[in-house]
């Protein structure tokens, strides 16, 4: 008879308790469910431009073909050096100082990155500040690493810019570094100079450790104009991300950069520490990294994208005007990225658990959303809807939530 192990207890690791992804959890299982019943799920809970026909351009995807013979083998570790050399290049002609191939580590998506730049840097009881609402994975990567994420506030009021007074009072001596997301998922504000040298003049005061996830950098509407924190203060620490997944629709290629820019001294365990576990994961998927050059220097196709006339931006203009015509839906317009984060007026809706909430619009309507507390939001009452899909999509969606939250009301 064939010998089994059944293991009497099998625990997970202590480290993972505190880790929560609750826009990949309990809801996605729900729909999963419910394909797997044979129903056709609406979904717009992630951004992924890819499945509604906003394809990687073709060069790129061209370029990594032609070089997938190239790709064979493993990378230097913080990988090739005509990626890394194109990515220094591209924030050198945006006004970084003194930057340079060695200081480019690229990674499988920025997700990887965020997690080594946690990893690197946190011991047990370490803070980190990280605005709220953020992309999930911020927080997640923090206690991961048995660090606290300490939520600055973003104040919907005032176009989600973050609350400097807030974020000022919660530095304590563990606070090690300072998260800014811009353009930010999932509010899509774009920040300001001025706030963002409010924010940086908080980490220069404080010697914080910046770390700027900027990978929507260039998806933004409407004359919005996006700032390199790298620019704005050279004489400061800072890590800098970006990737192909958004700009260049490429995000299943998974690839992505971090930059590190400003004065390393005194910073050289932590810089050899990212190089340590850059050796340790050998490199980043080969041929994606082929992709780096022809994706920065070529043809900025986004741009026909988000202005007028384009794609996402008239999705995005119709989308926000017809969910704020849902009686007790707000939405501030975003600036950039891909998303709308709805609030629902409380006063109107019932609503004690947003996630249950997206549970019976998914039972109900079979349209997939993300509730706003998954994006470590304090109060149940906000809905993330990715505004990809085209019009008609968007309009049926829209139509199912206005018909779902008439059942939801006070
Ligand atoms: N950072 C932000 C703000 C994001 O929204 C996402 C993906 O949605 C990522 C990072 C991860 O991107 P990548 O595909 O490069 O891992």
């Amino acid at each position: 008879p064939e010998q089994r192990i059944v293991f009497s207890l099998l625990p997970q690791a202590s480290r993972l308790k505190n880790v929560r992804y609750d826009i990949r959890g309990p809801v996605l299982r729900r729909a999963q469910e419910l394909e797997s019943a044979g129903h056709r799920i609406l979904k717009l809970n992630l951004g992924n431009p890819a499945p509604w026909g906003l394809n990687t351009p073709e060069p790129i995807v061209r370029d990594m073909m032609q070089n997938i013979d190239a790709a064979q083998g493993y990378s230097d570790a913080r990988g090739i050096h005509s990626a890394r050399l194109a990515v220094a290049q591209y924030y050198q002609e945006r006004g970084v100082r003194d930057v340079g191939p060695d200081d480019v580590f690229l990674g499988n998506g920025v997700s990887e990155l965020i997690v080594m730049s946690m990893q690197a840097l946190l011991n047990p009881g370490d803070e980190v500040l990280i605005p709220s609402p953020d992309y999930p994975l911020w927080t997640g990567a923090v206690n991961l690493c048995g660090g606290r994420a300490m939520h600055y506030r973003c104040e919907e009021s005032a176009g989600w810019a973050p609350d400097l007074e807030h974020l000022a009072s919660l530095i304590t001596d563990r606070t090690r570094a300072l998260v800014i997301i811009n353009p930010n998922n999932p509010t899509g504000a774009v920040y300001s100079e001025e706030t963002l040298l409010g924010l940086l003049d908080i980490a220069r005061r404080h010697q914080l450790l910046v770390l700027c996830d900027e990978i929507y950098e260039k998806i933004i509407y409407d004359g919005a104009v996006h700032h390199h924190a790298a620019v704005l203060a050279p004489d400061l620490l800072i890590l800098t991300m970006g990737g192909l997944s958004k700009t260049y629709r490429a995000a299943g290629f998974r690839s992505g950069w971090l930059v590190v820019t400003g004065p390393a001294v005194g910073a050289e365990e932590y810089l050899e520490g990212l190089q340590l576990l850059a050796n340790m994961r050998l490199c980043p998927n080969v041929p994606a990294q082929f992709a780096i050059q022809t994706a920065l220097g070529g043809y900025q196709s986004i741009t026909s994208l988000v202005r007028p006339g384009g794609r996402l931006h008239d999705q995005r203009e119709s989308a926000w005007s017809k969910l704020t015509d849902i009686p007790g839906v707000e939405c501030t317009k975003p600036d950039g990225a891909l998303y709308l984060f709805a609030r629902l007026d409380p006063a109107v809706h019932k609503i004690r658990d947003d996630q249950q909430l997206v549970i019976d619009l998914l039972n109900q309507q079979h349209l997939l959303l993300s509730h706003g507390t998954g994006f470590n939001f304090p109060t149940p009452d906000h809905l993330r809807l990715v505004f990809l899909a085209p019009t008609d999509v968007m309009d049926d969606a829209i139509g199912r939530l206005g018909r779902f939250l008439e059942t939801y009301r006070q």
